[in-house]
C-alpha cells in the first residue's frame, strides 16, 4: 500500500480524500493556491505545500508545480479528485513517467474516453447505442446542415472536450444552428482550448442516468448501479438520486451491461461513469463517459455500502476489488442536493464571502462532506460549491422527508446560498412523485406557484 498520497485538488473533494486516506493509514500531502492557505483541506493534511497564485491556471492546473511539490514531499501517488487535472490524460502520462502512481485509469483509457467524439466510436464498436448524429467532427457551417437535416431537428451542438455543461447548445432550426455552431465552438476555444465539436440528436426531456464503473488491474469490472441526474440547471446537475425512480430491474440488468462491456473495451480500470440519457419510452442512448470520481459518488456509497475513493486507492496499488465491492447490492435510498454558494433569488449569481456563521445539520441518516466552516471565505476563483447534503432513507419517501428536514436546519449566513431552492425542490409534488425529467428545473422555476421562502432559524450566532 501507498505510504504517503499528494491530493491535486482542493475544497470538498480535497477534504473527502484525506479522510480516506486516514482512515487506511496513508499520509497525505495537501498542494493549495494563495487563495486557500487558510482552507480546511490545509489544515487537516499532514502535510501543505503551495504552488501558486489564485487562479487555477496558475496553481491547481500546474503540472509542473504539482510534480515539484510530489518530489519534494517525496510521494508515491497523485490522487486528482474531479475537474481540474482529474481528466488532463497527459497529466496521468508524466505521472506515470514520473513513476508516480496516478490514482485514476491507464492514461489509455483517458484517451479514449476523454474526447466526446471519440467516446462514440468506442461505444459504437462495443455496440452501445448513442445519440444519432455526424460521424465525427463538424468542420463547416454546410456539413452542421447537412447532418441537422439527415437526423432531424432539434439537435444538440456539442464540444467535444466539453464538460460542467459547457459548450453546448441546442438548435430548432437552421438559423439557430448556425448561431449555435459558432458560440459553442467560441465557448469550447474559451473554456477548453480546443473549439471541435460535432452535432446530435436533441433527445426531448430525457432522464440522465449514469452507472459508476469500478474496475481493478486482475480484469474485474463491476457495475454499481445508476444515479438519477436530471435534476439540472443549465446542463449542470443541481439535485442526484441513487436509485433512480424511473428504474426497473431489467433496465438495470442491460444498460448496467452496456456500461460494463463498454468500460472493458477500453482497458478500463479504477473508478469511472458511463452516462446515458433514456427517453420516456425507455431507449437509452450513451452520451459520455468521465473517467475519474464524480461528485455524486456519495449516493452511491450510501446505497451500495461502500468506499468509492479508499477502493480507488486500493485499486491503484494493486489490490483486487472488495469482496464487498465486487457483490454489492442496492439497499436504501439517497439524495444529494448540491449547496453552492449562489443566490438563487438573482439567477444564482455566485455570492462568495466570508460565512458569518455556519451549522450543519446532522443526525440519523444525513452525510455533510464539505470544507466550510464559520468564518471561512469563499473565494471567487473556483466551483462555487461549498457542500453537498446527503439524506439516506429506507425508501425514497423517507429520503426525501430526511433532506426537507435536514435543509430547514442548515443554517448559513454571511453569504447566499442555494438551499432555499433545494427546499422548494423538496415539497414539489411533482419531484415527491418521481415525475421529472431534464427539463425540471426550468419547467418548476417559470411557474408562478415557484416560490422561495427564506430559512429561518432559530438558531443563535
Ligand atoms: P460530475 O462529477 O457530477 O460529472 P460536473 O460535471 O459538474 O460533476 O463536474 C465536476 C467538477 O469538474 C465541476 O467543478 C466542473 O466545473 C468540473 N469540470 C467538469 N468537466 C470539466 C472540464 N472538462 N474541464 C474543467 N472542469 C471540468
Ligand atoms: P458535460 O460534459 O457538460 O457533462 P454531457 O454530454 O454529459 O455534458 O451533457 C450534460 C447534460 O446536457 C445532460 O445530462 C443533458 O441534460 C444535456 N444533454 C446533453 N446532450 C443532450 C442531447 N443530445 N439531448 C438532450 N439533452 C442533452
Ligand atoms: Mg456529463
Amino acid at each position: 500500500m501507498f505510504e504517503k498520497i499528494l491530493i491535486a485538488n482542493r475544497g470538498e473533494i480535497a477534504l473527502r480524500i484525506i479522510r480516506a486516506c486516514k482512515e487506511l493509514g496513508i499520509r497525505t500531502l495537501a498542494v493549495y493556491s494563495e487563495a486557500d492557505v487558510d482552507s480546511l483541506h490545509v489544515q487537516l493534511a499532514d502535510e501543505s505545500i503551495c504552488i501558486g497564485a489564485a487562479p487555477s491556471s496558475e496553481s491547481y492546473l500546474k503540472i509542473d508545480r504539482i510534480l515539484s511539490a510530489a518530489e519534494v514531499g517525496d510521494v508515491d501517488a497523485i490522487h486528482p479528485g474531479y475537474g481540474f487535472l482529474a481528466e488532463n490524460a497527459h497529466f496521468a502520462e508524466v505521472c506515470e513517467s514520473c513513476k508516480i502512481k496516478f490514482i485514476g485509469p491507464p492514461s489509455s483509457a483517458m484517451h479514449a474516453m476523454g474526447d466526446k467524439n471519440s467516446a462514440r466510436t468506442y461505444a459504437r464498436k462495443a455496440g452501445v447505442p448513442i445519440t444519432p448524429g455526424s460521424d465525427g467532427i463538424v468542420e463547416t457551417e454546410k456539413e452542421a446542415m447537412k447532418v441537422a437535416k439527415k437526423i432531424g431537428y432539434p439537435v444538440m451542438i456539442k464540444a467535444v472536450a466539453g464538460g460542467g455543461g459547457r459548450g453546448m447548445r441546442m438548435a430548432h432550426n437552421e438559423p439557430s444552428l448556425m448561431t449555435g455552431y459558432h458560440s459553442a465552438r467560441h465557448e469550447a476555444e474559451k473554456a477548453f482550448g480546443n473549439p471541435d465539436v460535432y452535432i446530435e440528436k436533441l433527445i426531448v426531456n430525457p432522464h440522465h442516468i449514469e452507472f459508476q464503473i469500478m474496475a481493478d488491474s486482475h480484469g474485474h469490472t463491476v457495475h454499481l448501479g445508476e444515479r438519477d441526474c436530471s435534476i439540472q440547471r443549465r446542463n449542470q446537475k443541481v439535485i442526484e438520486e441513487c436509485p433512480s425512480p424511473l428504474m426497473t430491474a431489467s433496465l438495470r440488468k442491460k444498460m448496467g451491461a452496456a456500461a460494463v462491456k463498454l468500460a472493458n473495451s477500453v482497458g478500463y480500470q479504477n473508478a469511472g461513469t458511463i452516462e446515458f440519457l433514456v427517453d420516456d419510452k425507455g431507449h437509452y442512448f450513451f452520451i459520455e463517459m468521465n473517467t475519474r470520481i464524480q461528485v455524486e459518488h456519495t449516493i452511491t456509497e450510501e446505497v451500495y455500502g461502500c468506499d468509492l475513493v479508499k477502493e480507488q486507492i486500493r485499486i491503484a496499488a494493486g489490490e483486487k476489488l472488495s469482496p464487498h465491492v465486487q457483490n454489492a447490492t442496492p439497499r436504501l435510498h439517497a439524495i444529494q442536493c448540491r449547496i453552492n454558494a449562489e443566490d438563487p433569488a438573482k439567477d444564482f449569481q455566485p455570492s462568495p464571502g466570508r460565512i458569518a456563521f455556519y451549522y450543519a445539520p446532522g443526525g440519523r441518516g444525513v452525510r455533510i462532506d464539505s470544507h466550510a466552516y464559520t468564518g471561512y471565505v469563499v473565494p471567487p476563483y473556483y466551483d462555487s460549491m461549498i457542500a453537498k447534503l446527503i439524506t439516506i432513507g429506507a425508501t425514497r419517501e423517507s429520503a426525501i422527508d430526511r433532506m426537507r428536514r435536514a435543509l430547514e436546519e442548515y443554517y448559513i449566513t454571511g453569504i447566499k446560498t442555494t438551499v432555499p431552492f433545494h427546499s422548494a425542490i423538496m415539497r414539489n409534488a411533482e419531484f415527491r412523485a418521481g415525475n421529472y425529467d431534464t427539463g425540471f428545473v426550468e419547467r418548476v422555476m417559470s411557474s408562478e406557484h415557484f416560490e422561495l421562502k427564506p430559512t429561518v432559524s432559530r438558531l443563535r450566532e
